[in-house]
């Protein structure tokens, strides 16, 4: 049976493309034995406010619940509560270049951003493929954002197994079924990000229906008038009516203004994500119990963990 890990960084508020593009494959494959990794390692890559992280790592955990991730079936962790993660990080940056490091398209991006590059923003693709590898995962889906650091992953472990001998289950990157791309509705050319430098075109999972209902009325269309399916001409309308489809569980019927199209977008978000909102109102009463759920999240995933170390500690040349 395939293994899958899908990540989360815990960098800000998630929106309706995490919970579209992510989240919901996630539960719709709760069959096949998943993790959900919270990504907390990584938030320390760039300037942070510790606080904020701690309490994003549990906001993070808190949605998945909320959203439907059953942690009977899947394991909910966050990658610094197992320390497997960071010591395989350093070991797969004994078999890495400097090079292919500092190749990667989001460390340009973010190191050239100004400020101090932390180190940490320069290994980051090697701790992914430790968090990838040491669960002996097979499947990862990823966006594209995500395809060059997964590949960097698929090289550390072929390599590794090459040089040292069978140790790691080489990992395929998929597209989540489901998954539409959702996009910013203030700019239909990019996607909807937590790290957006404007929150107008996000749908926080936990925003207020008056803040959804703003911000999809003021979601950028056109001048075309028509609603009509047109990634290249109408990107705007496009992605409201993906979103619309994606909500809905149905084809769109016939529309014929924008203003239609608008009410019909907040009427369906809302019906998805209202339920959301309550279970995590539920949820968050109880801390404790978001916490329970992380560690037994890591006592389930750790003994395969550590046996994937001493896997490789033996292989790479260290006494047990
Ligand atoms: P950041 O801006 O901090 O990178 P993000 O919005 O890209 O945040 P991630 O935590 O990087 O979110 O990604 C979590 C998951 O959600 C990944 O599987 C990613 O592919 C998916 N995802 C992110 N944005 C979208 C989107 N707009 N549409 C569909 N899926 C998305
Ligand atoms: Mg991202």
């Amino acid at each position: 049976m395939t293994r899958r890990l899908t990540g989360f960084q815990p960098t800000g508020n998630l929106h309706l493309g995490n919970l579209i593009g992510a989240m919901r494959p996630l539960v719709a494959a709760q069959d096949r034995p998943s993790i959900a990794m919270i990504a907390d390692l990584h938030a320390l890559t760039m300037e942070h406010d510790p606080e904020t992280v701690r309490a994003n790592t549990l906001t993070v955990a808190t949605v998945l619940l909320a959203a439907g991730v059953d942690p009977q079936r899947t394991a909910i962790i966050a990658n610094s509560q197992v320390p497997e993660h960071t010591e395989l990080h350093y070991l797969l940056e004994c078999v890495t270049g400097y090079g292919e490091a500092a190749r990667m398209i989001q460390f340009k991006e973010k190191s050239g951003a100004g400020g101090t590059v932390r180190l940490s923003l320069l290994t980051y693709p090697v701790l992914m493929a430790a968090d990838i590898l040491v669960h002996d995962v097979d499947q990862v889906p990823v966006g594209e954002d995500q395809s060059q650091h997964l590949e960097l992953a698929r090289t550390i472990a072929t390599r590794f197994n090459a040089r040292y001998g069978a140790t790691f289950v080489v990992p395929e990157g998929i597209r989540p079924e489901s998954a539409a791309r959702i996009m910013d509705l203030a700019d239909p050319a990019r996607k909807m990000s937590k790290s957006a430098p404007s929150p107008a075109g996000r749908i926080g999972l936990l925003d207020p229906p008056e803040t959804i209902r703003k911000v999809i009325s003021r979601a950028v269309t056109d001048t075309a008038g028509v609603v009509r399916h047109d990634r290249e001409g109408q990107p705007g309308v496009t992605n409201l009516l993906e979103i619309l489809r994606a909500c809905s569980g149905r084809e769109p019927g016939e529309l014929t203004s924008y203003g239609a199209l608008k009410r019909e977008v907040t009427d369906a978000v809302e019906a998805v994500l209202a339920p959301i909102r309550a279970r995590y109102a539920e949820l968050s009463e109880d801390p404790s119990h978001v916490r329970e759920v992380l560690a037994k999240g890591k006592a389930s995933v750790q003994p395969r963990a550590t046996e994937t170390v001493r896997r490789t500690r033996a292989a790479i040349g260290l006494l047990d």
